[in-house]
């Protein structure tokens, strides 16, 4: 059984499903997240605890693993998962606050995510990272390049980071979902659902992030559509 969870963006969406997830199996969740008002709720469903964070700010990062190993005595699994989209494009299109917000979630925010619990799940004897990619993080998305740049970025980070890491016992996996049923596409949802694509619930998203820390395999990125077995990103 995994004991102790951290999900970052674990307020909303996704990452509240995999830390409701988790917590159905009894594992303490640590939900880091900017929304306080949702994180305060949800650390309280799952008898978990919530730590305001903003990934962007590389102490917050560390203050979440801190947190963590204070409430419940150590760290076993951490979703890097918080993120945003919308960077814009080019020409009229370029916006230089929205593009630095994207890269700054999506990009330090890993890194910074990286930097923070490695260096702790090495020391303690392993564990896992499973960074929340996308599908736009291996294959493009022309309708947000900036995001699929950013989310090709972190599943590069994934699959660079884990074979030196390995051998401290640490998995690093990336998740690699299509469309998901959230708060970040409600706007599009019915355009995406016109075009007779799949929107995924949150709750399968997580069953994925689930098998693949169990599954124990290290530096893969897993593609996640609705109602398909996830299948590593080679596989596209
Ligand atoms: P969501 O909007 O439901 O949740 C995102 C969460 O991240 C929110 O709780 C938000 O407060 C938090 N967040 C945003 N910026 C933050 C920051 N700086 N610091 C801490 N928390 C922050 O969206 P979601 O769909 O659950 O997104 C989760 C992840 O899944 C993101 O990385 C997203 O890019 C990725 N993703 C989403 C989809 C989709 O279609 N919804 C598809 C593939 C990948």
């Amino acid at each position: 059984m995994t004991d102790v969870v951290l999900v970052t963006g674990g307020a909303s969406g996704i990452g509240a499903a995999v830390a409701r997830r988790f917590a159905r199996d009894g594992a303490r969740v640590v939900i880091a997240d900017l929304d306080e008002a949702g994180g305060a709720a949800l650390a309280e469903e799952t008898g978990g605890v919530f730590v305001r964070t903003d990934v962007t700010r590389e102490e917050d990062n560390r203050a979440a693993v801190e947190a963590a190993i204070a409430a419940f005595g150590g760290l076993d699994v951490v979703h890097l998962n918080a993120g945003a989209g919308g960077g814009g494009g080019v020409g009229a299109d370029f916006d230089l606050e929205r593009y630095r917000r994207v890269l700054a979630v999506i990009v330090d925010g890993t890194m910074f995510g990286m930097n923070a619990a490695l260096p702790v799940l090495a020391s303690a004897g392993g564990g896992a990272i499973v960074v929340t990619s996308s599908l736009a993080g291996v294959a493009p998305a022309p309708l947000d390049p900036v995001y699929s740049a950013a989310k090709h970025a972190v599943t590069a980070l994934v699959r660079s980071l884990a074979p030196a890491w390995a051998e401290s016992g640490v998995t690093i996996n990336a998740v690699c979902p299509g469309f998901v049923d959230t708060p970040m596409i409600a706007q599009v949802r019915s355009r995406i659902v016109e075009f007779g694509l799949a929107v995924t619930d949150p709750a399968e998203v997580a069953e994925a992030v689930v098998s693949i820390v169990a599954g124990g395999g290290t530096g893969e990125a897993w593609l996640v559509q609705a109602g398909q077995t996830p299948v590593p990103a080679e596989f596209l």
